[in-house]
């Protein structure tokens, strides 16, 4: 053991907790489909990803435990090596399917397409300057995209959050530089729970001749028709990202496009070529997923209603709900302090909505970030507003 390494780190750590930027992990218990905390209080899960509640659904855990079965507990080697099964081909192509593109691959998390994939995409000019790659991307896409782009060494200009004047403007400056220009963006901001204008980027792309990536890790399965994310309902996105570990109930993620694209991804990005495959037990789930997601508009309905609900109520106690339309709905509060003191409040309340604060969001802008799903009931939105009303005080 480097004792010098440890009083570092200790140190570095104790300065993170005085400026209320320690992060701790807690354990949750999971118990007849409901959240408890330590010591056994149920809580109202305002903080998970799992919008539709599929996680929990018995058809999905079913053959999650019948693919594990029928083919094992592991994939066990890379895919390109004998990690591809039938089962995996077959579901990719059901992925594809379902996101009306001409080809789908799976990988190991979000994280790792974003971090990847960009990569990966940059790279298909490498050694040509004529092909050299610019990348533009909202200063509000997750951490895996930041990292993607970073990784992609190449030259990155920051747009505005949503400001398509602001991209129009940057791509304009690199009008005359011939290299291949990549767009990337969220449809539904991860933070902030607002949209972005697809149709109009996809305009803004064939007019600058870029390309457009598009991450539908909060609209998959959530809006769109049927579910199948923004991106199936505008059309013209280059590449599609979904997570299959958010309204999917399941684990992993994929990227959706065209068949070259695909079969570039299996050549030349390292998230895909140099990590074990997804093992059975996750494909069933995700398997199990496509066969429910479209049906379920019922849930999408009462998911929209629930987060219209808590919106409203924010706005009568004058929180700031970031221009929110989707079930992420964050109530700005300002400082870290005040965040987390508000956090514990709900939770001594009864309700969980996890405190958020930078680097993963701007400075000054600490909040609640509430994610609601379709299994919050009348009964249970009840609950969750009377919380919200106890432990977010008026503000002026
Ligand atoms: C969660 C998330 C990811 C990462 O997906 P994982 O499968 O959890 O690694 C990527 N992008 C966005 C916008 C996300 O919210």
């Amino acid at each position: 053991m480097d004792a010098e390494l440890d009083a570092l780190l200790r140190t570095r750590l104790a300065e993170l907790d005085a400026a209320h930027r320690l992060r701790r992990l807690r354990p949750w218990h999971w118990g007849d489909g409901s959240l408890h905390d330590a010591d056994g209080r149920a809580l109202i899960d305002a903080s998970s990803n799992d919008y539709l509640g599929l996680s929990q659904h018995p058809l999905v855990k079913a053959r999650a435990a019948e693919w594990a079965e029928r083919h094992g507990a592991g994939a066990p080697a890379s895919r390109l090596v004998t990690g591809t099964r039938d089962i995996t081909l077959a579901l990719e192509q059901r992925l594809a399917e379902f996101k009306g593109c001409e080809a789908a691959l799976l990988f190991s998390s979000g994280f790792q397409a974003n971090a990847t994939v960009i990569p990966a995409l940059a790279k298909v000019g490498a050694g040509d300057t004529a092909n050299a790659a610019a990348i533009f991307s909202d200063e509000l896409n997750h951490a895996s995209i930041i990292h993607g782009a970073r990784f992609a060494k190449c030259n990155t200009e920051i747009f505005r959050h949503n400001d398509l004047d602001h991209l129009d403007e940057l791509l304009g400056r690199h009008s005359a530089n011939p290299g291949r220009k990549l767009i990337l963006t969220e449809s539904v901001f991860s933070m902030d729970g607002d949209r972005a204008d697809l149709a109009a980027l996809v305009q803004l792309a064939e007019r600058h001749g870029a390309a457009l990536y598009v991450d539908e890790a909060h609209a998959s399965g959530v809006l769109g028709p049927q579910g199948r994310g923004l991106a199936a309902e505008c059309g013209g996105v280059d590449v599609v990202m979904g997570t299959l570990g958010k309204a999917f109930g399941a684990f992993g993620a994929y990227i959706a496009g065209s068949r070259a694209l695909i079969d570039w991804l299996v050549n030349r990005c390292a998230g895909f070529i140099y990590t074990t495959a997804l093992p059975p037990a996750v494909l069933g789930a995700v398997d199990a997923a496509l066969d429910l997601v479209p049906g379920m508009d019922a849930e999408r309905a009462q998911l929209a209603r629930n987060s219209q609900r808590l919106r409203e109520m924010l706005a009568q106690r004058n929180y700031d709900t970031l221009g929110s339309s989707t079930q992420i709905i964050p109530a700005v509060i300002g400082s870290d302090a005040d965040a987390l003191a508000a956090a514990r409040r709900l939770e001594e309340a009864g309700v969980l909505g996890v405190a958020i604060r930078p680097p993963t969001v701007p400075e000054g802008t600490s909040r609640l970030r509430f994610t609601l799903n379709s299994r919050l009931d009348e009964q249970g939105m009840q609950r969750l507003l009377d919380a919200v009303a106890a432990s977010l005080p008026l503000r002026c």
